[in-house]
């Protein structure tokens, strides 16, 4: 092979204003919705609570735009690193100022829905429960049975009258993100999934494939529909970026498409939190180092409504499709290891999930990872991690919007006459664009994470860091980092 060296210059430009954003949730009543939106006000108001510990101040633990730092440098007097927050690169949104709302199909008051979750310890509840009441319950949903467990129906009793698509039901979720954004003067809204995992629709030719036939089939009832497409749906057509924290394939070709025409935003699938973030960690590190995973073997058991739901095999089957390809470009990346073209020595991968209520939102997930070493050597990893489900979720979920909310002030082009003009075949834009539709960016956040036909798939965990902390610095006119430490010489 022959790589010959190109360069080429962008310009990135980020309108500095940052917008008046508010999230709406569908599934706000639930584990994760209440965790997060409780973890607001928590923050909001500076809560301390008492642990066996000692006092617990409210923090941002696990959003990488409020916990995560970056390398600016070196200090030239004592050579010694200096790291900045991320967020002090470029203006961002403060997870204190998001407005939070939502829809459920169950309508139990939040105030108790935060009790019925099960996360908070109860002197926390206690403080939160008076902001919580204010709110009241959830904004009335759609259930559209078929696609989530039928465990589930004794839930839904907060629902709009019918129990499949129609544009009824699409008028008023459009109504309800108009009353939301114009009741708060905002000028950004995120609509974001986190409501339970639902079946995979079956895609099909005339239903899924244009805005047009979408359109006819939701009009006509037609059963292919899920939900969480009208939630898309009514988004996009609200001008309205949409995120999916589940993993089913609400991303048909018709929703990417209204996506683009519209240059609104579209991000899934699936948060990464617990188990498959670490897989995402620990396959890379035994690939980068050269040993073979053979087999990789993850059970789970969680005991909240998200495990309930997941029982049956349908919705299962969603969430093992997410989990399971997870590994797929560690292992591309490494033809000394995999050597079969035919992917025959890739490694077993099996996902096991079982309903055990007693554990709540701690999820328990064991992982046994073997591996082949030096000589025909076995090395075996077996993990066992507590994943605190919802408190793990809450983070993403800000995170999600904050960076949603700030790639939409985002533009690049090509600076031509700095480039050496061969675009490799490739459209480029020359003048002032957005970034695409489906924002990759946000793969370091998601287990199956969307991306265009034409792009690379990734999801080892530092690869997407960096993607996403090199893209921010490059907005900040700082270089990417390269780890080479040519800087720290004192040659
Ligand atoms: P949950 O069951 O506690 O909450 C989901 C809520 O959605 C419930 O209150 C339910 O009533 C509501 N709901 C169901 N269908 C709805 C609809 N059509 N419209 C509005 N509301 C609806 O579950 P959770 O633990 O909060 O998880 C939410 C989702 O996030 C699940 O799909 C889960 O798989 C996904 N997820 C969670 C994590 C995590 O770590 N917590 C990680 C990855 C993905």
């Amino acid at each position: 092979m022959e790589a010959i060296p190109r360069s080429r210059e962008y310009i990135f430009r980020t309108k500095r204003k940052v917008s008046r954003t508010g999230v709406l949730l569908v599934g706000i009543g639930g584990n994760n919705g209440t965790t997060v939106l409780s973890g607001i006000l928590a923050n909001q108001k500076n809560m301390t609570w008492q642990t066996k510990n000692g006092v617990q101040k409210a923090n941002y633990f696990g959003s990488i735009t409020h916990a995560g730092t970056t390398y600016l440098g070196i200090n030239k007097e004592k050579n010694e690193e200096i790291f900045v927050p991320l967020r002090s690169l470029l203006p961002m949104l403060h997870g204190n100022d998001l407005v939070v709302d939502g829809w459920d199909i169950n309508d139990m008051p939040l105030d108790e829905a935060l009790t019925r979750a099960q996360v908070y310890p109860y002197t926390l509840q206690e403080q939160l429960k008076p902001l919580l009441k204010k709110l009241g319950k959830p904004m009335k949903s759609i259930y559209y049975p078929d696609f989530i467990a039928s465990n589930q129906n004794d839930r839904a009793n907060n629902i709009l009258p019918g129990n499949k698509c129609c544009i009824e039901h699409l008028t008023q979720i459009r109504k309800d993100i108009r009353t939301f954004k114009a009741k708060h003067k905002l000028d950004t809204v995120v609509v974001l999934w986190t409501a339970n995992t639902e079946r995979y629709c079956e895609v099909l030719r005339g239903v899924h494939d244009t805005e047009e036939n979408l359109l006819r089939a939701i009009a006509e009832g037609h059963k292919e529909i899920a939900p969480s497409q009208m939630f898309a749906v009514a988004s996009l057509l609200e001008g309205c970026s949409y995120i999916n924290g589940s993993p089913q394939n609400t991303f048909v070709p018709a929703i990417i498409t209204m996506a683009q025409q519209r240059k609104l935003f579209i991000g899934g699938d699936d948060f990464k939190s617990g188990q498959t973030k670490l897989k995402s960690v620990l396959v890379d590190f035994l690939v980068a180092s050269g040993l073979k995973p053979t087999s990789i073997v993850s059970y789970n058991h969680l005991g909240n409504n998200d495990g309930k739901n997941l029982i049956e095999e349908k919705q299962f089957r969603s969430k093992e499709i997410s989990k399971s390809n997870v590994v797929d470009d560690m292992v591309h990346s490494n033809n000394i290891l995999y050597s079969c073209p035919d992917g025959k020595d890739k490694p077993d991968h099996v996902v096991v999930i079982k309903y055990v209520p007693s554990v709540g939102d701690s999820k328990r997930a064991m992982d046994e990872y073997i591996a082949s070493i030096f000589m025909g050597g076995a090395q075996t990893i077996a993990i066992h991690n507590t994943c605190e489900d919802s408190l793990l979720a809450a983070p993403i979920i800000i995170d999600l919007v904050v960076l949603t909310e700030l790639f939409q002030r985002i533009e690049w082009k090509v600076c031509d006459n700095k480039s050496n003009n061969d675009n490799f075949g490739e459209s480029l834009p020359g003048s002032w664009d957005s970034f695409g539709s489906i924002l990759t960016i946000l793969s370091f956040l998601l287990k199956a994470p969307l991306v265009p036909d034409d792009s690379p798939l990734v999801n080892a965990l530092f690869k997407q860091r960096g993607c996403l902390e090199n893209i921010l610095r490059a907005c900040a006119g700082l270089p990417p980092i390269n780890d080479m430490h040519l800087e720290k010489s004192k040659g």
